[in-house]
This record gives C-alpha cells, sequence and structure tokens, in this order.
C-alpha cells in the first residue's frame, strides 16, 4: 500500500457472517484487498444484555471467530477484538487509523441508533450503507405505504414472488395455478411417523474453547453441552442440503405438527443460520425450489417453505421497520402480568409447556407452531405483557434478534398491535393443541373439559379471555364464529370458568420483569 492510498475499515457485526458480504467486497474491488481491514469485536457486556440461552452466545461467538480465520485465510487483514463495544472501536481507530469506516445498516433498531450516533460524532469518517441480508431491501413492495395502513403478509408475499421470479411463469402466475397450499399443511403427525434429526457437527476445537469459555458466564441460560450447530458457511450449506434431502419433502404436510417425539419434526432450522449471515434467504429458497423442479420435493412443501422465507421472515423484518420504536411499547390487549416462572424453568405439570420449555432449555430452539400456538397462546389468554414475552423469546432462542420477535410475538402471536401484522388474535384452547400434537395424551390435565379440577387451563383461559372481550371481539369479522360459541355458555358456567381462570392465575409463579427493552 503507498501512502497515497486510503486505509478502510469495514466494521461487521456478529449477526452479518456473510460470506460474500456486499460492502467489504465493493471496498476491496475499489482500494484492493490490502487498503482494507476488517474489523470484528465479540462483546461480552452485550452477549449479557439478557439473560441468554449459552448456546445461542455459543453459536455467535464461534461463528464470529470462524469467519477471522475464513477472512484472514482470503489474505483479508482482520482485526478482532474482545471487550466492549465502544472501547474496542476506540482502539481499533487509535491502531489501525483509518481514513474511513464503512458499515452495513444494523437489523436491529437499537444497533442501527448507536451506529447513527457513532457516524454523528465522527463525521466524514463513518458511512453506513444498506442493509443486504434481506431480500426487501432490494425490492419494497409497498414503498409509498403512510405509516399507519396495514398490508396483510399474502400480498406482500405474491410481489416479493413476482419481482424475485419465484414460483411463477412469464405471465406472473403461480406455478401450480395457486398461490397458497396452506389448507394442505394442517396435518397431524401420524403414530409412527419418525421424523430424521437434523444434520449436526461436533464442536472442533475453537468451539470447544468458547464453549468452556461461556459455561462458565454466569447470569445466562441453559447448557453448552451438545453444542451441535453449523458456524462456517461450509456447515451452514451441508445443513441446508441435508434438510432438501431429508426433510423438505415432508415439511408442508406436518408443518404445524407438535409431538414429543420430535424437536423439530420436518422444520429445516436454518433461521438459526440465515439470522447471522451463514446461509442466504435465495439461496435456501434456489435450493427449495430446484427440489421442486427435479421432482423431490411436492409443490405444497415447496411453497410453504418458500412462503416461511421469502414471505414471513421479509415481511416481519419490513414490518418491524415500520413500527419501530413504538413497538416495543403496543400493549393492546393491556396485558401487565410478567412472565411466568414456569417458561423459565419447565417446572409445570401442564404437558404441552413443559416439552417446549424443556427443550428450549437443552437446545435453544422449538419450531414456530409451537412458538405460536403453545407460548404464545398461552401469554395471550393469560395477560402476560408483550414486552416481557419479547424478552423471554430474545433470551431462549437461537435464532431470536429483535427484528424478527418484536412484530411476531407482539404483532403476530400476541396481537398487540392493533392489527397491524395479524387481523386476528392467534387463540385457541385445548382442542387445537389436542388435534395438532401428541401432548394432551400423556398430560394430568383433560384437555375436553372446561372448568373442573382436571380442565386443562388452555380452556378456561381461552372462555375467559373470549368473555373478557367479549365486545371487541364480536366487531372483528374473523372472529365472530367463536365469540358466537359463548351463547353455549350460560351465566353459572360463565362465572366458573371467569374463576377458575382468575385462581389460576392468581396461583401462578411469576419472575420479574427483565425490563430491558422497556
Ligand atoms: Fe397442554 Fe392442556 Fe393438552 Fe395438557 S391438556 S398438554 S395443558 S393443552
Amino acid at each position: 500500500m503507498t501512502s497515497l492510498q486510503q486505509k478502510i475499515t469495514v466494521w461487521i457485526v456478529g449477526d452479518q457472517l456473510l460470506e460474500h458480504h456486499s460492502i467489504l467486497e465493493h471496498m476491496i474491488v475499489k482500494y484492493g484487498g490490502n487498503a482494507v481491514t476488517v474489523l470484528l469485536i465479540e462483546s461480552r457486556a452485550r452477549a449479557k444484555k439478557l439473560p441468554y440461552h449459552r448456546k445461542k452466545i455459543v453459536l455467535l461467538f464461534s461463528a464470529m471467530r470462524h469467519y477471522a480465520v475464513a477472512l484472514r485465510a482470503r489474505g483479508i487483514n482482520t482485526d478482532y477484538r474482545q471487550g466492549s463495544i465502544l472501547s474496542e472501536f476506540a482502539a481499533h481507530l487509535e491502531e489501525y487509523q483509518p481514513d474511513r469506516v464503512e458499515m452495513m445498516a444494523a437489523s436491529e433498531y437499537g444497533a442501527r441508533v448507536a451506529q447513527q450516533k457513532i457516524a454523528a460524532r465522527l463525521p466524514g469518517l463513518v458511512t453506513i450503507h444498506t442493509n443486504t441480508q434481506f431480500l426487501v431491501e432490494q425490492h419494497n413492495p409497498f414503498p409509498a405505504l403512510a405509516s399507519g395502513k396495514r398490508v396483510i403478509m399474502e400480498n406482500f408475499y405474491r410481489s416479493m414472488r413476482k419481482h424475485f421470479r419465484i414460483l411463477v411463469d412469464d405471465a406472473d402466475q403461480p406455478t401450480g395455478g395457486k398461490w397458497n397450499f396452506d389448507h394442505e399443511n394442517r396435518k397431524p403427525l401420524p403414530k409412527h411417523e419418525s421424523p430424521p434429526l437434523p444434520r449436526s457437527f461436533p464442536p472442533d476445537d475453537m468451539t470447544q474453547t468458547v464453549m468452556a469459555d461461556i459455561a462458565k458466564e454466569s447470569d445466562l441460560t441453559g447448557e453448552v453441552s451438545d453444542f451441535a450447530w453449523a458456524v462456517t458457511h461450509e456447515q451452514a450449506r451441508q445443513a441446508l442440503e441435508d434438510f432438501i434431502i431429508r426433510r423438505l419433502h415432508r415439511f408442508g404436510d406436518y408443518e404445524d405438527a407438535m409431538t414429543t417425539d420430535s424437536l423439530v419434526v420436518y422444520h429445516s432450522t436454518l433461521s438459526i443460520y440465515l439470522n447471522i449471515g451463514l446461509l442466504t434467504p435465495l439461496e435456501v429458497i434456489d435450493a427449495a425450489v430446484h427440489a421442486y423442479e427435479q421432482g423431490h420435493a411436492p409443490l405444497n412443501a415447496v411453497e410453504g417453505f418458500v412462503r416461511q422465507v421469502l414471505g414471513w421472515r421479509e415481511y416481519i423484518y419490513w414490518m418491524y421497520w415500520r413500527m419501530m420504536p413504538e413497538l416495543t411499547t403496543a400493549n393492546d390487549w393491556e396485558a401487565t402480568r410478567p412472565m411466568p416462572a414456569m417458561f423459565w424453568t419447565a417446572q409445570t405439570d401442564m404437558n404441552c409447556i413443559r416439552h417446549v420449555t424443556q427443550r428450549l432449555l437443552d437446545h435453544g430452539y422449538s419450531h414456530h407452531i409451537e412458538r405460536l400456538m403453545i407460548v404464545c397462546n398461552f401469554c395471550l389468554l393469560a395477560g402476560i405483557n408483550p414486552i416481557d414475552v419479547s424478552e423471554w423469546f430474545l433470551s431462549m432462542y437461537a435464532d431470536a434478534y429483535e427484528w424478527v420477535v418484536l412484530p411476531n410475538v407482539i404483532g403476530m402471536g400476541l396481537n398487540a398491535d392493533g392489527g397491524m401484522t395479524a387481523t386476528k388474535p392467534y387463540i385457541a384452547s385445548a382442542n387445537y393443541i389436542s388435534k395438532m400434537s401428541n401432548y394432551c395424551a400423556g398430560c394430568c390435565y383433560h384437555a375436553k373439559q372446561r372448568t373442573g379440577d382436571d380442565a386443562c387451563p388452555y380452556n378456561f383461559l381461552y372462555w375467559n379471555f373470549i368473555i373478557s372481550h367479549e365486545q371487541r371481539l364480536r366487531s372483528n369479522p374473523r372472529f365472530g364464529p367463536s365469540v358466537l360459541g359463548l351463547k353455549h355458555l350460560t351465566a353459572q358456567e360463565r362465572k366458573e370458568v371467569q374463576q377458575q381462570a382468575s385462581a389460576f392465575l392468581d396461583k401462578l409463579e411469576y419472575y420479574e420483569s427483565l425490563a430491558v427493552l422497556h
């Protein structure tokens, strides 16, 4: 490098570990590889902002360290630092004296505000570029939309399908003649169906070092033992291939199924890798569509998977940025209780919640229908404060980041955002859980009983919620039939439902709010 050449720092944050990082590649082409240094900061303080699952932190730190190794193997100068973000950034500036610092806009609101503050404090030095991890940054289906206007996911998704030419013909019509195969994708898992386990990756020396470090950290959740996730791009691609070959073909049929016998059923678990940049959305979408074109997976499975990635994932990110920062305080059902202790400890006689929470403590993962219909359903019926539920999700799930949790939990799961994300509350009694899982067969409660000692709490909480919000629910055209069910309850039965719900909620143990995002 000559003295006339500029020195460029590309600061890459932990959830942007893209193999082909757009800003890094651009700077290398523009200024030459010798001029560019990548800055990565591993912050233990940030990793303890909430009581995160230890496996989530191991994943993040190990993937960052492997990323640094891969960059150096490409001959890219890499400054890997451990410590507080601001002081390590200052130390980097002092040591490297860059002429410019280039960053991709963070996916999370708080981190983006922090970037903007840094850029404002160092005018002319720091530039923040568009985030390229999300396809909606390339194509916004509704660019001129008023902020309070509702857009349903289906319309958003169809626009994305057409723009990115995914499962559409030359006339913009959907492959197979239909946009949506949801009605085929609601089967419970047959008794003897045994979904294959996802590909696992024994930890190498570098990962084992991180595991040993994080095992010693206090104030975190879960254990590091049995960590077996991908931490490199190559491993993440193997996890993708494993899903495409062994689980995609049944993903659609059993997308909503829940079972004690399988952690992931036929789900991909690829959100764990997508959300930190080890895979990209188009890469996984293309692989699924290719499997359909080769006759390896049926259309209902492939469309269902594409809907999750190109539809829901992009829509949720888009909605997050439309609704922030107000979304953190949205609480449309005026829910005030903190998170019940059983979601942190798995100590409960409710079989479904015990299974889901124990799995979370063991693995940092459960699939989306358990998140929606076991956890969020309970929390909405029980009146748990949306931000407390969000902080629990952020802590427990390996793939949870603010942009995905807040709209999914506050919007979709708890319907607390004024109906912007979902037009009706997703609430269900034990009937749904019993139909879609085998949890109820091993439970001390009766899924069919509404009140009484053996009644399933989902049942009296469900009817209590409907009674408490009857007028409001009646005015929602999508909820009408459920409210009409109230006419079958006598005044005495209504009273019993309310009394039992109140006694149950009073007896439940609650943990104090974490109050980090409040
Ligand atoms: Fe869950 Fe109720 Fe079924 Fe028990 S009976 S597993 S608490 S839904």
